[in-house]
């Protein structure tokens, strides 16, 4: 039997609500889209490992402290251990975007120490979903699935020039395409490809 696959989260957007021209500073802050906690306990059977990869360049640009994300990330896990679902590790690159690191996306460095941390991670057997360009390159990087949840809009040229596996309108309508007929995944991208044609 095929391992179960991994799934790589991206965190504003997704799992919580973007503060757009922000960060998410304290655990007030952060409020998850609707659904998402039920996305997360469906997903959490269909998946081995489900990790988060997040930027929070406003702990580098000294906006919050690493204190203040660690914060958010309780609040964030503790829901969602509370609703039955499961996060397995967050992955955070503090850095800003001028700082050259290798973590921050569209870097793959978050996706390789989740390797280094479970070294059954199969890069092709795993689907990263998240909002943003950088998410899918990064996926596209390792060779994931890439499925993008209702896109930035200031990169909406963008995206919808981007080759992806799947779009969906939330996290929850991932989980529940995935889940109930997990085949049928690519009927949704099948059908705008058809319809752009
Ligand atoms: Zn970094």
């Amino acid at each position: 039997m095929q391992p179960l696959p991994t799934l790589f989260l991206d965190r504003d957007g997704v799992i919580n609500r973007r503060t757009v021209g922000d960060y998410v500073r304290r655990p007030a802050d952060f409020i998850f889209e609707t659904n998402v906690l039920n996305a997360l306990r469906l997903l959490a059977g269909h998946f081995g490992h489900i990790v988060v990869v997040t930027n929070q360049a406003g702990v580098g640009k000294g906006l919050m402290s690493g204190a203040d994300l660690a914060a958010v990330h309780r609040k964030m896990l503790a829901a969602v251990r509370r609703a039955g679902g499961r996060i397995d590790r967050v992955y955070h690159c503090p850095h800003r975007p001028d700082a050259g690191c290798s973590c921050r996306k569209p870097g793959v460095g978050m996706a390789l120490q989740a390797q280094a941390d479970f070294s059954d991670i199969n890069f092709e057997n795993a689907w990263m979903v998240g909002d943003s360009l950088s998410d899918m390159q990064l996926g596209q990087a390792l060779g994931m699935k890439t499925i993008l949840i209702s896109g930035k809009e200031e990169e909406a040229k963008a995206l919808a020039a981007l080759a992806v596996d799947g779009r969906f309108e939330s996290l929850w309508a991932f989980a529940e395409a995935y889940c109930t007929a997990e085949a049928q995944i690519f009927t949704a991208e099948a059908q705008r490809r058809r319809d752009v044609e």
